[in-house]
């Protein structure tokens, strides 16, 4: 606590998996002699840099600009880079801690890192943001390469965005490599790299549900967010027959009572990805209730997705939920759910699955470009699709083989944490005191 002093959610995120942890290494002394929790927990490296570049009218912007290079015990550091203003130490930490654990679930060769910078894409020009990506390229370039470290998308950050990173690293360094994924498919981009987290999610969903003999056929889902991961979500739901009832921004969310199909939702995408819209225009467009200010957790639902953000589904919220009907809350966010929400949902029984185990498609199809862009090849969509799905099944194998509780119960968490954690340690001890 002393030493990370002034990071919440790092705490927060170390908390959450230090609990399940704690009593699987007190079993195992191996782990406890070597100081393995002690060592997981402090970051390889960080780097922290300026950002300076001009805007539109001329003017001298400056922002702050981090990559945290957290593990590398199974692979190079690997982990997307975000740019919103909320971006600051803390939060690049807890995710780049998430991701040692959810990196690992997913089986292939990948350590764990994060960044990004306190740049608020909003109301920026093309040019504004293309500046600004080259000037954070032209300072991270020497600390990434595809031995090393392999960023990618995250909020804020999509493929325009890396196409910009790329282009400048390529200028910068005179190579054409993997160095970052989330790339366009027609410059070494993998095919369902855009749908993998939100496609991801709903197959780890479907596994849930298999365990109780059911499926998504008719289901109520509740999502918020309107980006990248929840639309694949909603997409993914609604193909399998279940009825998507909301969406969201940070402005307010949308309530569809008769459901959003897959032509309203390409209207969502349009908005948002080339309008970079709000999402309170779908409830003109389909006249359809719009709440602002408000999250969606209200809404009857048999499914709760969270997609948008840190800390957006509080305890009242998971009361609500649960008061509802809801059995099953999954994460394609990072950290949406706040623990005393955690607790609530584990006190009633219901499903719960953390991202780092339910979001993971995303950073495994990332690997899966990595794999193709050393192969020089690219494989078809089927070909990807089924391997994120043996993966996301795989995923939820280990989460079922470390999670259940002596009452039959599964927890999610518990497995999540305790299945990545062992091949951390494992190949940690093998590398000696590193
Ligand atoms: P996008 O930028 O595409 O979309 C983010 C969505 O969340 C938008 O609807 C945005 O609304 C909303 N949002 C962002 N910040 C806030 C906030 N502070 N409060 C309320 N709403 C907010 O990002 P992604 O879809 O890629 O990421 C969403 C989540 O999923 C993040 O937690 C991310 O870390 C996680 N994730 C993403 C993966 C990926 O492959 N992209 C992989 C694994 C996890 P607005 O437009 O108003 O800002």
């Amino acid at each position: 606590g002393v030493r990370n002093a002034g990071e919440p959610e790092f705490l927060q995120a170390v908390t959450e998996v230090a609990e399940s942890i704690i009593p699987y290494i007190e079993s195992q002394p191996q782990y406890k002699k070597s100081k393995i929790l002690e060592r997981i927990v402090e970051p390889e490296r960080v780097i922290i840099f300026r950002v300076p570049w001009l805007d539109d009218k001329g003017e001298v912007q400056v922002n702050r600009g981090f990559r945290v290079q957290m593990n590398s015990s199974i692979g190079p550091f690997k982990g997307g880079l975000r740019f919103h203003p909320s971006v600051n130490l803390s939060v690049l930490k807890f995710l780049a801690f998430e991701q040692i654990f959810k990196n690992s679930l997913t089986g292939l060769p990948m350590g764990a890192g994060k960044g990004g910078a306190d740049f608020d894409p909003k109301g920026k020009s093309e040019n504004e943001i293309m500046k600004f990506c080259q000037s954070f390229m032209t300072e991270l370039y020497r600390h990434v390469g595809d031995d090393i470290d392999i960023p990618a998308g995250d909020i804020g950050v999509g493929k325009r965005e890396i196409g910009y990173l790329f282009g400048q690293y390529k200028r910068i360094t005179g190579t054409f490599n993997g160095v970052l994924t989330g790339k366009g498919y027609e410059w070494g981009g993998s095919l369902i790299r855009p749908e993998a987290t939100g496609y991801g999610l709903v197959y780890f969903v479907e596994e849930i549900l298999k365990t109780n003999n059911d499926t998504l056929l008719g289901k109520k889902v509740v999502i918020s967010g309107s980006g990248n991961v929840a639309q694949f979500a909603a997409e993914k739901c609604i193909e399998k027959g279940a009825k998507v009832l909301t969406m969201s921004d940070s402005e307010g969310y949308i309530y569809d009572p008769t459901g959003i199909d897959q032509e309203k939702l390409e209207y969502i995408k349009h908005l948002k990805d080339n309008l970079r819209g709000r999402i309170k225009k779908y409830a003109t467009k389909y006249k359809c209730n719009y709440f602002p200010g408000e999250r969606p957790w209200k809404v009857k639902c048999d499914i709760a997705l969270p997609n948008a953000t840190q800390n957006e589904l509080d305890i009242n919220d998971a009361k609500a939920l649960i008061k509802n009907g809801c059995f099953c809350v999954a994460e394609g966010a990072n950290m949406p759910c706040t623990p005393e929400a955690i607790a609530v949902f584990n006190r009633a029984h219901i499903f719960y699955a953390p991202g780092k185990a339910a979001n993971a498609g995303g950073v495994a199809v990332s690997g899966l470009e990595m794999s193709q862009n050393s192969q020089r090849y690219s494989w078809s969509r089927e070909e990807v699709d089924h391997k994120l799905r043996n993966i996301m099944q795989d995923i939820h194998h280990l989460c079922l083989k470390f999670g259940k509780e002596t009452n039959g119960h599964i927890n999610y968490e518990k497995g999540a944490n305790i299945g990545g954690f062992v091949k951390i340690a494992d190949s940690m001890l093998a590398q000696g005191v590193v």
